[in-house]
């Protein structure tokens, strides 16, 4: 690639940009042929491009490597505090967070809690699947309501909300107050935990989603 460089653009402090074909490497012909040796020569651009070059590969692999060995680790907390002390933190708190960031840990954080909330996502809509299915093969038309939903709730775990324990009783318009009232007696009965004013979800007891 050296010898096939493109023009560059090399800006200076004050904003003004200078274009010229700059040699990227040692590899560049020009660099054994430059004899007229001063500051910022062919060779000497040559040179100092392919060191940036290649600290800017190490420190890049280096970061990388941290990524991999300490993913997970509470290498920085907010408060300072409970931070990880195993020897890879510690060399990436000794060296300024130069390898390993604390934006690095964020980011790390905020992925992982993306996964999480998906992977729950999942699960509330598999188990929403699992209550059509049991319903449609249930249909216990002469039933009460309560019945059927809490039959539902004692055998197919996961979250409820006003939506899923629809589900649970197809075949049957019941306005949402009603579903929610429904809901409301079975954690009366012990059997879910009601959570937030409004009502939008209830956890079975026993935190029995998995
Ligand atoms: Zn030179
Ligand atoms: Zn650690």
């Amino acid at each position: 690639m050296s010898a096939l460089v493109p023009l560059s653009t090399v800006t200076f402090h004050d904003g003004q940009k200078l274009h010229a074909d700059l040699p990227r490497n040692t590899l560049d012909p020009r660099y054994p042929l430059c004899t007229n040796h001063r500051f910022a020569c062919l060779c000497r651009e040559a040179e100092t491009a392919e060191d940036r070059q290649e600290w800017r590969a190490e420190l890049e692999h280096a970061r990388k490597v941290f990524a991999e060995v300490l993913a997970g680790h509470p290498t920085y907390t907010d408060d300072g505090r409970n931070q990880c002390l195993c020897t890879g933190c510690q060399v990436a708190r000794a060296t300024y967070g130069q390898f390993r960031s604390y934006s690095d840990i964020r980011r790390e954080r905020k992925a992982a809690a993306r996964r999480q909330q998906e992977r729950d996502v999942e699960i509330d809509r598999l188990h929403g699947e699992i209550t059509k299915l049991r319903a449609r093969l249930r249909g216990r038309s002469g039933e009460a309501s309560i019945d059927i939903l809490r039959d539902a709730v004692q055998t197919e775990g996961g979250n409820w909300t006003v939506h899923r324990a629809s589900h649970a009783l197809p075949g049957r318009w019941i306005a949402p107050e009603r579903l929610r009232t429904l809901l409301n007696q079975l954690a009366d009965e012990g059997l879910l935990i009601k959570h937030g004013k409004l009502g939008r979800l209830w956890t079975p007891v026993g935190g029995g989603d998995a």
